[in-house]
């Protein structure tokens, strides 16, 4: 059976590019695309949503907007879930990634988006992959509301989890390494940025601290490949945490 990675992030942190980047790298995943609203994909989808639903006629005929009509579509999508999980255990690769839409909330604040990650993991050992665009995160601030939603995103879904820093091409990540190891670091950097240092960041950071003791980070670039075989690495780690840690709880939920 495959290991499912669903693939979150910010719009903008780089999922389809890592998902077109491992689309080319050995072991070939088998790949599903979840974004309906996406004009040219970048990498061949094994499974794609918008051959099942239009996103512009569902705009036109439940008069809704940009977000709501790609809520609609996943949701018309999910009722053929089923489907696509007998094509995933038909499926001879390794993993089978998961591509999801620009904005991270559409997918992880949705009933579909849940319905189709609780069926996943009921059904393969699954594991979340959470882009973050380490050029973006250079202040503490940023970095640290960034791990806070990594944090809620890892207590939402239940699924092990390893945080992807992309885009290291531009910016090294061993700064963000250096926070998650060292609290006293972070404590110095918030400290430089005087405009947010309160109580609250504090004790936010303190909780954070222990968040990172088990968090499995890696640096890779969806640009050049760099990273790829410590994140494939990881994934597999992650994969026996699952086996281990989650899959009882899963086969409660089936
Ligand atoms: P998504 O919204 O999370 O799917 O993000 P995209 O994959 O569409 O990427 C957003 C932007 O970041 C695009 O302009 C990409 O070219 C750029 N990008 C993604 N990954 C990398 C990377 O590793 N290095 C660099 N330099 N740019 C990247
Ligand atoms: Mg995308």
């Amino acid at each position: 059976k495959p290991i499912c990675l669903i693939v979150l992030g910010m719009a903008g942190s780089g999922k389809t590019s890592l998902v077109t980047r491992l689309s080319t790298t050995e072991p070939k995943p088998y790949i599903i695309n979840l974004d309906p609203a996406c004009i040219n994909l970048p990498y061949f989808a094994n499974i794609d949503v918008r051959d099942t639903v239009n996103y512009k006629e569902v705009m036109k005929q439940y008069k809704l907007g940009p977000n709501g009509a790609i809520v609609t579509s996943l949701n018309l999508f999910s009722t053929k879930f089923p489907e696509v999980i007998d094509f995933i255990e038909k499926a001879t690769n390794k993993y089978c990634v998961l591509d999801t839409p620009g904005q991270i909330e559409v997918f992880t604040w949705s009933v579909s988006g849940s319905i189709i990650t609780e069926t996943l993991a009921s059904s393969f050992p699954t594991v979340i992959l959470y882009v973050i665009d380490c050029v973006r995160s250079t202040s503490p601030v940023t970095f640290m509301s960034n791990m806070l939603y990594a944090c809620s995103i890892l207590y939402k879904t239940r699924l092990p989890f390893v945080v992807v820093m992309n885009k290291t091409d531009i910016v090294d990540y061993s700064y963000a390494k250096d926070w998650m190891t060292d609290f006293e670091a972070f404590q110095e950097a918030l400290e430089a940025d005087e405009s947010y240092i309160s109580s609250l960041t504090r004790s936010m950071a303190l909780a954070l601290d222990e968040f990172y003791r088990n968090l499995k980070v890696c640096g890779v670039s969806a640009a050049t490949g760099q990273g790829l075989e410590e994140l494939h690495k990881l994934i597999d780690e992650a994969a026996i945490e699952y086996d281990r840690d989650y899959r009882a709880e899963w086969e409660n939920i089936r």
